[in-house]
């Protein structure tokens, strides 16, 4: 499979890499690697990635616009996308070749060539094992990226359960001086309004019967702490390891965008099943949703301590 991707990139002059809307560091650099490598190997090419909101992870670089090109010849690489409909690229159906490369549970077929490899830690390990098993070139800036796409996919290795993730960071470690430190310091330096609003969610957490902790941060409290959506958002990953807590979430207003986005963890139950009743989906262990209204939101939680009451049961079970 690797070898036909590495053929049909080989066939096209215009290639564009795309992903899913709301950007994180593992889409946004294996879309920025693989448009590296792309150039590293084959120069003439022209190669766009493309999607919103990439200011925010600007140290692993810029996006592009996806300036006028004729879609009939040009070829669409999705990456860390399992549905059609959380592509962050317009016309997507317009191109002559789709392929797809993902590590989340199958949705959907959308593309012509999907590669997907639902056990793989991210997008970016991904990426990896197509640069090391075809002539796909790479250099140190090119690692860099996807070593901090991978990092930060897994949390540190936290959700990591592909033991083969570490034979290839010791591989990679062994070809290229990473500077680990410099690395990690530009993935999770962050401002002091967040660290106050993390300590906010701490203080606030609401906990169900059945072990789901979850708080409602509405736009005020967002920008009483001069943050945004997003990295509010992302705080759900500092969230693990609590004794009382199985599954957590943290549901916040985008009173802009008249929307409630929800992100969701979890240290057991399967969560996935539940957040694609509220237009979400995602990983076993970590998904995500959106709702309209607070009212969807507390039902979504409901149906979350529904899960962990016949998790803690079947645990119980098992001990018998
Ligand atoms: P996040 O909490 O944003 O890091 O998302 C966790 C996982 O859930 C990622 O794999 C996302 O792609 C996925 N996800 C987040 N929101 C949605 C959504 N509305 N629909 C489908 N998948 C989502």
């Amino acid at each position: 499979m690797l070898k036909k991707i590495y053929k049909e990139i080989k066939k096209y002059d215009t290639i564009v890499i795309a992903r899913h809307i709301g950007v994180d560091p593992d889409a946004m650099a294996s879309q920025l690697a693989l448009k590296e490598s792309i150039l590293l190997t084959f120069p003439k090419k022209h190669v766009l990635a493309v999607g919103s909101g990439g200011a925010k992870f600007s140290y692993l670089g810029v996006l592009d616009k996806l300036e006028d090109i004729d879609f009939s010849k040009a070829m669409l690489i999705i990456v860390d996308t399992p549905d059609q409909k959380r592509v962050d690229c317009p016309s997507i159906d317009l191109f002559s070749y789709k392929i797809k490369i993902d590590h989340h549970p199958f949705v959907e077929k959308f593309c012509d060539l999907e590669f997907i490899q639902e056990t793989k830690s991210s997008a970016c390990q991904l990426i990896l094992e197509l640069l090391y098993k075809t002539k796909l070139k790479r250099n140190q800036s090119i690692i860099e990226k996807l070593f901090i796409g991978l990092v930060s996919d897994t949390n540190r290795f936290l959700f990591n359960s592909d033991r083969t993730v570490f034979s290839l960071i010791s591989k990679l470690l062994g070809e290229y001086p990473l500077d680990l430190p410099s690395l990690y310091q530009q993935l999770y330096m962050r401002p002091l309004n967040e660290v106050h609003l993390q300590g906010y969610i701490e203080q606030n957490l609401k906990i169900t019967e059945h072990g789901v902790g979850y708080i409602i941060l509405t736009s005020d409290v967002i920008s009483k702490f001069s943050a945004d959506v997003g990295s509010a958002g992302n705080m759900v990953n500092n969230f693990n390891y609590i004794d009382e807590v199985l599954v957590w979430l943290l549901i916040s207003e985008d009173r802009k965008n008249e929307v409630i986005k929800i992100n969701i963890r979890s240290r057991g139950p399967v969560i996935n099943t539940v957040a694609e009743k509220y237009h979400g989906g995602g990983h076993k262990f970590a998904s995500g949703a959106r709702v309209t209204t607070l009212e969807e939101a507390e039902f979504l939680v409901h149906d979350l301590d529904r899960v962990c009451k016949e998790y803690i049961k079947e645990m119980e079970s098992k001990v018998k």
